[in-house]
């Protein structure tokens, strides 16, 4: 799977094999915690921020909608204002980068939120916001911006949600990233229920 440049590579090794006399099969996992779908929560860039076990699974599961978005290398105020938010606090954005997810190789021209959109959504009392590339901002962008604007607002990031084959629209959102004690971050099976 895709990895984002210098992060640690997902990796399974066999520990214990039946094939080798083991009484059962039992893998050794070794990635990042930023790898596949996860979450972004604000201690991924805040002193003191809430850890992934901390997150209320009240922000994580809930109704929401998946945002058409593509067609666009940014998604910026302009587009999120033309967008049917309506009341929705929990936002997926479907890009144009659904194929590049299933490649193994980065694609460093990935569309992504720019800031007036993220401060937009911080206004919308968005409390939970996805998109489905392994970053939400632009690639390389200094000091982060966005991720900053939404985690010190208290809005959840989720990245590298598969959302190729979802038709925009509202859902019912289930986003359960695995409760990891005082990690910065987990991956997460994000599942959408019409
Ligand atoms: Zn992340």
């Amino acid at each position: 799977m895709v990895t984002f440049p210098g992060d640690p590579p997902f990796e399974m090794q066999p520990y214990f094999q039946r094939s080798k006399g083991d009484p059962f099969d039992l893998a050794l996992l070794s990635m990042g915690t930023h790898l596949g779908t996860h979450v972004d929560p604000p201690a991924h860039y805040l002193d003191g921020g809430a850890t992934v076990d901390e997150i209320p699974l009240e922000a994580l599961v809930g109704p929401g909608v998946v945002l058409d978005m593509r067609g666009k290398s940014q998604v910026d105020r302009q587009a999120l204002e033309e967008a049917p938010i309506e009341d929705h606090t929990r936002v997926l954005l479907k890009t144009d980068n659904g194929p590049l997810l299933l490649d193994p190789s980065f694609h460093e021209d990935y569309a992504h939120l720019t800031e007036d959109g993220a401060r937009y959504l911080v206004e919308r009392k968005v409390c939970l916001v996805g998109i489905d590339y392994l970053s939400i901002e632009r690639y390389k962008n200094p000091g982060a911006p966005v991720h900053h604007i939404l985690l010190e607002s208290g809005v959840l990031v989720v990245e590298g949600a598969h959302l190729l084959e979802v038709p925009p629209g509202p859902y019912e959102i289930f986003c359960l990233p695995l409760r990891i004690k005082g990690a910065d971050g987990a991956p997460a099976r994000l599942i959408l229920r019409r």
